[in-house]
């Protein structure tokens, strides 16, 4: 412990730019210092449980593995203490003097000398050890490698300049202690109710006990007649955990009960109801990681607005890093509540690294499947619960889930399997693909359905006339995604979905070859009817012509192939896009007396386009001029 056996070393190069920047750059996240100690004092030990496995003496008596945190108000010290295993003189050397990271020249190269932008760089680099400089002014290392002599300790000594002072100790205990000495204005530190709170947010899941010294209320009793004097907390020889020591993912399934999956995920989510439903598992492969993801029973407010974040924590080795780390869920499955542990991210991974690792990929895809599977579970579940589970959940983030038809071709299939739509013979939401499938009557070739703004509008859609005359059924999709997500699907199980309004109408074998017919002779009796319709609404339409699929409207609107839909083209306008002009197809009923008297009508052009604009208003538009709309009916009705 003489002062002449210190030696003064300088530090690699590297190290020594970098502490500049720690120290001159402004640390938007000082507190993060403890975390990124912590965690090494955690390392520390997990090497030495490793070690120990080969080498029990190297616990020397003192088996029980902890991390203590110290304060000291007198000498301003904030101490983190581990009984792991240690550093020898050399290692310490070594390990506090250069940066053995890979990339780290890289890393430097890329620093430009402008305090912003090198901050934020240094951030995602992350600068381990040496984020004590952040609220230190001097740190101290005292340490001893575990199953050396006690005379065998190592002090290095530096003010995060660029130098460092290392001799040798007497130290009894093995394992480390992180001396701080800090800055005036990292005073706060010091305060145990800071640090506790600091604790519990990064770190209360390492898996070993964080101790500091239990804290006692003194307070002198005040004589008869005297004031009461004024108490304090007094500082006691226990030390006590203050975090959960236990990170409850990694714990093994069987040992957890229902309450304490529940409990958890209440703390995580601040969500006041129990999940519908969870899933746990340790995941092995190209990527190892633990997943505990749950579904809440209840959206939050904010679920379409662009401010709705994913809810999964990223954890590193039990390490927290991250709150709502939204590279590791799919946009569509943003409701997912939970925690992600990877065994082989780095610690310091950034949000812009998580965006470009393939091991982030792979825990996407991975959290993606996994969450399908628990809900096909659910839906197909003969248990009353499981069933009532699934019908909260569709009719919470059902419309959230079809997001993925566009999002997650690999899962369409998937997903397609677990949506449920009202139907023209069915109201309520609970008719799947499979089950019309299940129901299509002989000869039909295609799922039918129909896209429109209320429930109301798609069951009496003009369109829907001749499937209710034929009894076939059609799906009505009335949720604002629909059309939207409908636009990525084309089949089910092998079987082509068919917009009842987009493309000319061909039921195939549903027809007979009378009606078919029909058409034909129609068709052609009406050839000077529609040639004029088209002249006299050559503005609004793309095509006039004539129709079996209309039994008692005399017209409606159909969108050409390959042509965006008229309720999508509407959402779209009032998302403020600009979307490409297209002219709907007008398809007109030869059987009904409207359309016939079109033929002999003095008023021909107020007709045609009070034709028009009611095949409009019957899908949910407005007429364009509605005045002039008005004016063309009352002076038909007078007539
Ligand atoms: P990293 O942890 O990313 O390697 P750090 O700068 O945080 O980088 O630490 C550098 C090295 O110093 C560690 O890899 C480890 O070998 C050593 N070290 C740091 N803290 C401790 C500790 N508490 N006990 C033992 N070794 C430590």
């Amino acid at each position: 412990m003489s002062e002449q056996n210190s030696q003064k070393h300088s530090f690699q190069a590297e190290v020594a730019q970098l502490l500049h920047l720690v120290t001159h750059s402004l640390y938007s996240n000082p507190e993060i210092f403890l975390r990124e100690l912590v965690s090494n004092a955690s390392d520390a030990c997990d090497k030495l449980r490793f070690e120990g496995i080969n080498h029990p003496e190297y616990y020397e008596n003192d088996p029980e593995l902890h991390v203590r945190i110290s304060l000291d108000k007198t000498n301003n010290t904030l101490t983190i203490s581990d009984n792991g295993i240690g550093m020898n003189q050399q290692e310490a050397i070594d390990h506090l003097g250069t940066i053995a990271k890979s990339g780290t020249k890289d890393f430097m190269s890329k620093l430009t000398g402008d305090q912003k932008s090198d901050a934020q760089l240094i951030g995602q680099f992350g600068v381990g050890f040496y984020s004590g400089f952040i609220v230190a002014e001097k740190i101290t290392v005292e340490s001893r490698r575990a199953g050396t002599d006690a005379s065998e300790g190592v002090r290095w000594v530096s003010e995060g300049t660029g130098e460092f002072d290392v001799e040798q100790i007497d130290k009894a205990s093995r394992g480390t202690d992180i001396i701080l000495h800090l800055r005036e204005d990292a005073l706060d530190y010091l305060e145990s109710a800071k640090v506790k709170q600091i604790i519990n947010k990064y770190s209360d899941h390492i898996s070993l006990p964080i101790e500091m010294q239990k804290e006692i209320w003194q307070q002198e009793e005040a004589a008869e007649g005297e004031e009461a004097k004024p108490g304090q907390y007094v500082k006691t020889d226990e030390w006590e955990a203050i975090n959960s020591a236990s990170a409850l993912w990694t714990r093994n399934k069987n040992e957890i009960s229902d309450e304490q999956y529940t409990e958890f995920y209440k703390n995580l989510s601040h969500d006041f109801e129990a999940p519908l439903a969870w899933a746990h598992n340790r995941v092995e492969g190209s990527t190892e990681y633990t997943q505990l993801l749950y579904i809440p029973s209840r959206a939050p407010s904010n679920i379409f607005t662009r401010e709705a974040k994913a809810g999964i924590k990223l954890y590193v080795k039990r390490v927290f890093i991250m709150d709502d780390a939204d590279n590791l869920i799919p946009n569509y499955l943003r409701f997912v509540q939970g925690v992600v542990d990877s065994a082989d991210l780095p610690l310091n991974v950034s949000r812009e690294l998580l965006q470009e690792s393939r091991d982030v990929k792979t825990i996407r895809e991975g959290n993606a499947r996994r969450i399908l599977t628990v809900l096909d579970a659910l839906a197909k579940s003969e248990d009353a619960a499981d069933q009532e589970k699934f019908k909260t959940f569709y009719a919470e983030f059902g419309s959230v889930l079809k997001e993925g038809l566009g999002e997650d071709m690999a899962n369409r299939e998937r997903i397609l399997k677990l949506l449920r739509f009202a139907s023209a013979s069915n109201d309520d939401v609970v008719t799947s693909l499979a089950d019309y499938k299940a129901n299509m009557k002989e000869g039909q070739k295609a799922i039918y359905y129909v896209t429109a703004d209320s429930l109301n509008a798609a069951k009496n859609s003009p369109q829907l006339e001749l499937f209710k005359k034929k009894g076939i059924d059609v799906l009505l999709m009335t949720e604002r995604v629909d059309e939207w997500a409908m636009e990525f699907v084309f089949e089910f199980d092998g079987t082509p979905l068919q917009n009842v309004a987009k493309g000319a109408v061909d039921l195939g074998d549903l027809q007979d070859a009378e009606e078919k017919k029909a058409l034909e002779a129609a068709a052609e009796q009406f050839k000077p009817v529609v040639e004029k319709l088209s002249a006299s609404l050559k503005d609004k339409t793309s095509e006039v012509r004539v129709t079996t699929r209309l039994v008692d409207s005399p017209a409606c609107l159909v969108v050409a192939e390959g042509e965006l839909s008229p309720q999508l083209v509407r959402m779209l306008k009032q998302a403020g896009q600009a979307v490409p002009d297209s002219k709907p197809v007008l398809e007109i009923n030869p059987s009904h007396p409207l359309v016939q008297k079109l033929e002999s009508s003095a008023q021909f052009d107020d007709l045609a386009n009070v034709i028009f604009d009611q095949a409009l208003i019957a899908e949910g538009g407005l007429p364009e001029d509605p005045a002039q709309y008005i004016k063309r009916i009352n002076s038909l009705l007078l007539k």
